[in-house]
């Protein structure tokens, strides 16, 4: 399962983990993924898009980001996994 995070949480804790990154550019990078996430862009095998993986590794899901099958705890960003829900 993912944990659900704000834009805003996940730039902090980006930061702070990344200093050298300005927190105005990762939180474009994240809105541009997410926005093509809410809007049909989905990775090349088909699954959702992983918004917060997005900001660093493009348009791509988790599995082709991480190499593991399913998020254990790993961070998404809100807006998209209520996005999601509502497709259900
Ligand atoms: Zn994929």
């Amino acid at each position: 399962m993912f944990e659900p995070i704000s834009i805003k949480k996940y730039v902090d804790l980006y930061v702070k983990n990344n200093p050298s990154e300005k927190k105005r550019e990762v939180e474009e990078r994240l809105r541009d993924v997410l926005h093509h996430a809410v809007t049909g862009t989905k990775c090349r095998c088909g699954n959702p898009i992983w918004v917060v993986g997005g900001a660093d590794a493009g348009f791509s899901c988790f599995t082709c980001i991480t190499g593991e099958s399913s998020p254990n705890e790993d961070y998404e960003i809100d807006e998209h996994l209520s996005y999601l829900n509502q497709l259900r």
